[in-house]
């Protein structure tokens, strides 16, 4: 402010009518306010450095003070050199001094506004630079306020998720058949589920000799629509896109000295990773036929202590 008012007292003084060589007065008007200018954009770029905001708004900055320094250029030099071709003037000397003057304080008065340390909401924008710069802050407060909300939702999508697997004995939940898939297994035989739900189907081979489980051939709908259910809760200790011959597969304990297999799958369909915790019902992935296999079907195992048993004595398969 006291530069300010100096440059004021410059300018008044070469404006007054005895002194001698106008052109002199104008030149050296706009070398002050040249001066004033390389003032202005230094502590501008010093405020820059010092505010080191998250957003890039440099080049705005940049843009602004230029745009400034052109504008106090031009209000101080064409009136001063309309003031030359006007010869002795005094009422043009007057123009002059005002005009000067009044540039002066206008730009002094928003260089202090944007000197103060406030909020970007409590004052209004002025110059191109501030309004660049609330832009930014606002920009940036309102990106800090959706992440704000974004990681409250996930905080309590966890708490509800924890909630859920800390319930204990794990009940026979609904698959989510608001797609075109069959509807939801429902039919169980000593606590376990068809894993093809009601899905229409045959079986082309049962456990033998070169053969550890029972296949089911799908018959009723597009082989990669429909779902692989758990035949029953456990943990996921197999899920694989190249499990030997079955393929993309699944593998489940549960927990009781049985497992349960599901090979062939669709690659790329699978819901669940190694370690998972999957309920009764809880789709797994897709019927493909992966691996060692010639046609779309389910290949279902069934261990008990180690042991391949056949499925058809465990699941309601018929
Ligand atoms: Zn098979």
């Amino acid at each position: 402010m006291a530069e300010n008012e100096a440059a004021n007292d410059d300018i008044a003084r070469t404006d007054a009518p005895e002194s001698a060589d106008r052109s002199v007065s104008s030149r050296k008007l706009v070398a002050e306010a040249r001066k004033q200018a390389r003032r202005v954009e230094r502590s501008e770029r010093r405020k820059a450095v010092a505010a080191a905001p998250k957003r890039r708004v440099g080049g705005v900055r940049a843009v602004g003070t230029a745009i400034a320094v052109c504008a106090l250029i031009a209000g101080v030099a064409i009136p001063a050199y309309a003031a030359t071709q006007q010869g002795s003037d005094v009422a043009a000397s007057a123009t002059v001094r005002d005009e000067a003057a009044e540039d002066a304080q206008s730009f002094a008065a928003g260089d202090e506004a944007q000197g103060a340390d406030v909020a970007a909401t409590s004052y209004s924008a002025r110059s191109a630079t501030e309004i660049a710069q609330v832009a930014a802050e606002r920009i940036a407060l309102e990106r800090a306020e959706e992440e704000r909300a974004r990681q409250a939702e996930l905080a309590e999508q966890a708490q509800q998720q924890q909630a859920q697997e800390s319930e204990g004995s794990p009940a026979a939940v609904t698959p989510d058949t608001s797609s075109d898939q069959e509807a939801a297994p429902t039919e169980a035989q000593n606590g376990w589920i068809n894993p093809l739900g009601s899905a229409g189907y045959y079986i082309s081979r049962s456990l033998s000799s070169g053969h550890d489980g029972t296949d089911m051939v799908t018959t009723s709908q597009a082989d990669w629509t429909v779902p692989i259910y758990a035949a029953k809760s456990g943990t996921v200790v197999v899920s694989s896109e190249a499990h030997y011959g079955w393929g993309v597969a699944v593998q489940i304990d549960h927990g009781d000295g049985t497992t349960t297999l599901y090979g062939h799958m669709t690659y790329g369909s699978r819901q669940v990773q190694a370690g998972d915790y999957v309920e009764q019902g809880q789709i797994i992935g897709y019927v493909g036929s992966t691996g060692r296999s010639t046609a779309h079907h389910l290949h279902v195992e069934v261990r008990v202590n180690g042991q391949l048993v056949e499925p058809r004595s465990y699941l309601p398969i018929g």
